[in-house]
């Protein structure tokens, strides 16, 4: 049995208060299994108790066509942290009453630690994922809960004789499947993950032989700049090419690799690869690019990464600025708390750090505020609603936006249509990289067409490179795009909220450009503004200004006019926001139109003609 950190890899979990599922030595220490009834806690009863039970009095032959729902509760640790034993004791007897409640009729059992099950005759998968949701939600308004999320795995017995431990197993693997994913609450079991599984279970038996047979390889994925559609790098994604079975891909095995810390040493062969093959470009005479490799969080705990990095490149004479590290939202996530320095190190010694699936976990934007790294690349999930809802543009255009202002270069990852690229180049957004494009393929392809794919007419050259990094700085999106990158935040259009009551008006709120083009006719207040128009107008006037106001309310467009002011004239638009009672509300964009023809000494950066 392969042993994963010390442990026999098995998915049952163990009750940190004694309960087991399949029983050790009962009481009296018997040779054989005699497991305890009744858990202490809940009051419920033990599923290794009650497995156990239906084989000796023969009724289990019903779980065969039964379905088994496997609960586990989200970060319960923290529940214990918060509120003592007593406490997590006190949210798992909540947790029982609400399973009962909403599974009457069906099994209800403690499986240890924060986990229930659910043996069910009578209920759909959809039945039970609508169960599931009403459980979170119950659950989620728990004043002991913190908010914890319940997930479940859903096993569906198909008739034939299984030992009930299998089908929980099942149910529990599934349940894993939702662990990390925010808005999943609960996965069935079905054949592609029983695949998965299987193909999990094949690496841990033959990751061995496969580091020594050199069973791991690299494909490289061309990375293309926006505005040009030349290459400009290419990232390295690990392939282990199994003589049984095929291409295995990393989403398989980079899991197990954690699990088993043995990582470290893929990542280090993949590194080393990416130099060595860095080096034949580089001497090939053809134009190369750097390349990323992906550091997993658990490279940093179980090597000196920075070393493994720092030997490579100096073994084959890589120049640091080709060599990029890409660091995933996971690692950063951890408690690591090294992690800042190894990032920091890297850096001052020359490598770009990139920070990978931008936007896919929980502390994204704390990331982004705690290191600090070169690009920003966007997590490929955003693009896969790109066709469906128009909420996908406004979130990549966001971040691209806000990734300029803080001076973070920015990649869009699994572009796979026209549109998509179109839209990215069109948003500023710099790096491209996708099926659109091309798939990672292996390197003796590139080498195999070496005039057509690393000629320097199809690949970016390094002064292109910089010239294009300061272009890049650009932010299509910023309303004062000519502005050099600042972390200031602000607008530089006058805008206000202006309330009327009847005739009277009050201001809401003003910003500072507003305040700037009022000071410039000598007001300092929106109610400065209003005796001042009240003065220099006829009723005539103020009366049209007010038609103007009920006509963008009634209209919901919006309204323009212009007007005489302390011997300047203003244009303003306004458009209606909401109303209460007698009181509505209006949003203002003004413009003192005199101010340019008004000014007599020329700006020094301005050029008069
Ligand atoms: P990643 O770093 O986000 O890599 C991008 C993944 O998206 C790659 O999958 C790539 O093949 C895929 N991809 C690229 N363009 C498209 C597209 O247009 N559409 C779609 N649907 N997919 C696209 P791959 O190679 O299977 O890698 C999966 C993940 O495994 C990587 O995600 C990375 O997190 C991890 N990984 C790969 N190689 C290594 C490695 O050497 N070390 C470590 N630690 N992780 C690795
Ligand atoms: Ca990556
Ligand atoms: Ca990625």
């Amino acid at each position: 049995m392969v042993v994963m950190n010390g442990e026999p890899h098995t998915e049952h979990p163990t009750d940190p208060q004694g309960a087991q599922y399949a029983g050790g030595p009962g009481p009296g220490g018997s040779a054989f299994p005699r497991p305890e009834k009744v858990d202490p806690i809940t009051g419920l009863d033990l599923v290794a108790w009650f497995f156990a039970q239906t084989q000796k009095d023969h009724s289990f032959y019903p779980l065969h066509k039964s379905t088994i729902t496997f609960f586990n509760v989200m970060n319960f640790k923290t529940i214990n942290q918060r509120f003592s034993y007593q406490g997590g004791n006190a949210y798992l007897c909540k947790f029982r009453d609400e399973l009962k409640r909403l599974f009457e009729g069906e099994t209800v059992l403690r499986a240890g630690a924060d986990h229930l099950v659910v043996i069910s005759l009578n209920l759909s998968p959809e039945e039970i994922a609508m169960r599931v949701a009403m459980l979170n939600k119950v659950m989620g308004n728990y004043e002991g809960g913190l908010r914890n999320q319940i997930k479940a795995g859903i096993y569906i017995a198909d008739g034939t004789p299984q030992k009930p431990i299998i089908m929980m197993d099942r149910a529990s693997l599934a349940c894993r499947e939702v662990h990390g994913i925010f808005n999943k609450d609960y996965c069935v079991y079905d054949d592609a993950l029983k695949n998965k599984h299987e193909q999990k279970q094949y690496v841990l038996d033959h990751f061995d032989e496969a580091f020594e047979k050199g069973y791991f390889h690299v494909y490289y994925q061309p990375v293309v700049r926006a505005l040009t559609g030349k290459v400009c790098g290419y990232e390295a994604l690990a392939r282990w090419i199994d003589p049984v079975k095929g291409i295995i891909p990393p989403f398989i095995f980079i899991d197990v690799l954690e699990k088993v810390h043995l990582i470290h040493k893929l990542d280090a062969y993949i590194i080393e690869q990416a130099c060595k093959d860095l080096r034949d470009d580089i001497d090939s005479g053809y134009a190369y690019e750097p390349i990323s490799v992906n550091l997993s969080r658990l490279d940093f705990e179980l090597s000196d990464v920075n070393k493994v990095v720092n030997d490579a490149v100096a073994k084959y004479d890589i120049p640091k600025e080709y060599l990029v590290l890409e660091v995933t939202e996971s690692a950063i996530a951890s408690d690591l708390t090294s992690l800042g320095d190894h990032i920091k190190e890297f850096r001052d010694e020359g490598y770009q750090v990139w920070i990978d699936d931008f936007g896919s976990g929980y502390s994204s934007f704390n990331n982004l505020q705690t290191y600090d790294f070169d690009f920003l690349k966007i997590d490929m999930n955003f693009l896969r609603n790109f066709d469906k809802t128009p909420k996908s543009k406004v979130i990549i255009a966001s971040i691209v936006d806000m990734a300029k202002k803080l001076g973070i270069h920015t990649l869009a990852e699994g572009v796979e249509t026209k549109e998509q690229y179109e839209f990215l180049k069109s948003i500023g957004c710099e790096l491209i990289q996708g099926y659109y494009f091309s798939k990672p393929i292996p390197l003796e392809d590139y080498q195999n067409k070496r005039a057509e794919l690393c000629s320097f007419e199809t690949n970016e050259s390094p002064e292109e490179r910089t010239y294009f990094d300061c272009i890049g700085e650009v932010n299509f999106l910023d309303n004062a795009p000519l502005r050099k990158h600042h972390l200031e935040v602000t607008s530089d259009i006058p805008l206000a909220i202006l309330e009327r009551t009847e005739r009277n008006y009050t201001g809401l709120y003003t910003n500072k450009a507003f305040m700037t083009v009022i000071n410039s006719f000598g007001a300092n207040t929106i109610e400065d503004v209003v005796r001042i128009l009240r003065r220099e107008n006829t009723q005539e006037t103020m009366d049209k200004i007010f038609e103007h106001l009920l006509w963008a309310e009634k209209s919901n467009e919006i309204v323009e006019y212009s007007m005489p002011l302390n011997e300047n004239k203003i244009n303003c638009k306004a458009r209606f926001v909401g109303h209460m009672g007698n009181k509505f509300a209006y949003m203002f964009v003004v413009r003192n139109i005199t101010l340019r023809d008004k000014e007599t000494t020329p700006s020094k950066n301005r050029l008069q003609f």
